[in-house]
């Protein structure tokens, strides 16, 4: 473990877009180490009973910081999956906060093509359909336009596996916290992403009407794009910490919460994957 090579040898990339996404993760790290790229920290180590080699990378927030942090730990590391994780707000109405959301597809709401009007004729807020984004898909060697990004069947099943272990497991502690209101659920959704914050439930309705988001987040769909055009397994997952839908606020504390369960997920992915070393 020692000589473990993280440039060379591979690695689960995990990124939080914040400190409040990430610390836990990096206070679990055996053999912590921090390298610096441009503006961006990331923390290699060992996670979870499995000690897997990962790489822990603080995002920043927004699309484009989540992209150029991608970019950097796929050029400098050699990641064999990546798993962006953290909180997002709900647009489905059967997850409240503290519920789990497993990605099956990121979806980048913010690209949209709107229907010409002339000269004064106004705006409608709703008069608009889902643009397709280019992506180079390099397995093909060529681009394609898409309207959203997947998540890797294998990691999502790795997870899906994960939920009823950690539901168990975490049930007690659950059960005294006041920010969820029941029992909590994990299950797969559909991962909205934009560099917007969405309060008005009527807009909320119809960007679920449009995309079929569960969630929105402002990081999984620009990484997920990015792991697409390079063939490199993805993931997202995202703990609902504030819910127009369902009337609940913001709280930050949920964070940490997915990190307990991201680092069951990597043991459970460590197990299907085979041994890494
Ligand atoms: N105290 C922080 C809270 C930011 S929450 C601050 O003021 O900066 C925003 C982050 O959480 C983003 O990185 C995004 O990915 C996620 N997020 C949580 N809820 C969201 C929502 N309702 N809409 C969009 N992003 C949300």
């Amino acid at each position: 473990m020692e000589t473990y090579d993280f440039y060379k040898n591979p690695s689960i990339l995990i990124q939080g877009a914040m400190e409040s996404e990430t610390e836990y993760l990096i206070g679990q790290l055996a053999q912590k180490a921090c390298v610096k790229y441009g503006n961006w920290s990331f923390y290699t180590g060992f996670l979870g009973e499995s000690k897997s080699p990962v790489i822990i990378s603080r995002t920043f927030q927004g699309m484009v910081n989540a992209a150029a942090a991608t970019t950097l730990a796929l050029t400098h590391f050699s990641p064999r999956a990546v798993i962006n994780q953290g909180i997002a707000g709900g647009h489905d109405s059967t997850f409240y906060r503290g519920d789990i959301v497993l990605g099956t597809r990121a979806v980048p709401m913010g690209a949209m093509i709107r229907p010409f009007a002339k000269k004064g004729e106004g705006i409608c807020e709703s008069d608009f359909t889902p643009l397709g984004i280019e992506v180079f898909r390099k397995s093909k060697g060529k681009t394609e336009k898409v309207l959203d990004f997947p998540c890797d069947d294998r990691l999502l099943a790795a997870a899906e596996h994960t939920a009823k272990d950690y539901l168990a497991a975490e049930e007690a502690l659950m059960k005294k916290k006041a920010v969820c209101k029941r029992t909590r659920k994990i299950e797969a959704g559909v991962l909205g992403s934009a560099d917007e914050w969405n309060n008005q439930f009527d807009r909320i309705v119809l960007l679920r009407e449009r995309y079929k988001t569960t969630t929105e987040d402002m990081e999984s769909a620009a990484v997920a794009q990015l792991c697409d055009s390079y063939g490199i397994p993805f993931l997202g997952i995202r703990i609902i910490s504030n819910s127009i839908v369902t009337g609940e606020e913001l709280d930050e504390s949920v964070a940490e919460d997915c990190q307990r369960y991201v680092i069951r997920v990597v043991e459970n992915v460590a197990g299907n994957f085979g041994t890494i070393k």
